[in-house]
């Protein structure tokens, strides 16, 4: 008799779990773009989620993916980005930690993530969160064997309403280990009169953010992640804007 340790979600994920932009980029920022995509393979029914609204902004990161697509054409670096949902894995957060896969986002529960086996953990794991990881370390790893500078950036965005509240702050930069590089890029941006902050609306927990300590920190590279308010990123436009504020500064 067959025991039954696969995964129900075997072959969902075929297709591959990033997309890489020049590759071979002599610029040192590493641009980084972990919740690009809201794409979850339709066999799995938007993971029982069933209010657009509210499954779109838990999905994925609004705007970021245009604004990283944009700095990226604007610097010629390389862009590293996820081509599926945060909801499946969260590709920001070490595997140990609950909301790796997320039994809940915000108010929403996702009933699709609460009673997974360990089979199907482990296949997203090695789906989705390695092949991007091990790519990432790979990047940094050329760079490194080449003698050239890293800088390791990753590009969010958030709710202009959290729990009800309004949030005031257009950006954000957050950070664990460079300081000086982020206060930069705070400066820079709040020269064009818009409100910024340093480790704001969220704060960098080097045991439960993969990015920054893991990629950045830990391996002694400036690295950052930068925040902007989604309803900023709505328009071709504002997102041209957003890339010539930050792009200088990276
Ligand atoms: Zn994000």
């Amino acid at each position: 008799m067959r025991e039954s340790i696969e995964s129900a979600e075997a072959g969902l994920y075929a297709g591959p779990a990033y997309r890489l932009l020049r590759e071979d980029s002599e610029y040192p920022v590493l641009l980084v773009c972990e919740h690009a995509s809201r794409f979850i393979p339709p066999a799995l029914n938007d993971l029982g989620l069933d209010e657009t609204a509210s499954r779109e902004h838990i999905a994925w990161d609004i705007g970021a993916l245009v604004l990283a697509e944009r700095l990226s054409e604007t610097l010629g670096a390389t862009l590293l980005s996820a081509n599926y949902s945060r909801l499946l894995i969260d590709l920001n957060r070490p595997l140990h930690v609950p909301d790796s896969i997320p039994p809940q986002s915000e108010i929403y529960q996702i009933p699709g993530n609460q009673s997974l086996n360990a089979a199907t953990r482990e296949y997203r794991q090695q789906c989705l969160f390695h092949p991007f990881h091990d790519r990432l370390r790979a990047l940094i790893d050329a760079r490194l064997a080449d003698n050239r500078p890293v800088r390791v950036v990753g590009i969010h965005s958030f709710t202009p309403v959290f729990y009800g509240q309004p949030r005031a702050l257009e950006a954000g930069v957050l950070f664990g280990e460079a300081r000086g590089y982020a206060q930069r890029i705070v400066d820079g941006l709040a020269r064009h009169s818009l409100r910024v902050a340093g480790n704001q609306p969220y704060k960098i927990n080097p045991l439960s953010d993969m990015t920054v300590p893991v990629h950045g920190d830990g391996r002694g590279l400036d690295s950052v992640l930068i925040e902007v308010r989604n309803d900023l990123l709505r328009t071709p436009e504002a997102v041209r804007t957003w890339s010539a504020y930050l792009a200088p500064l990276l």
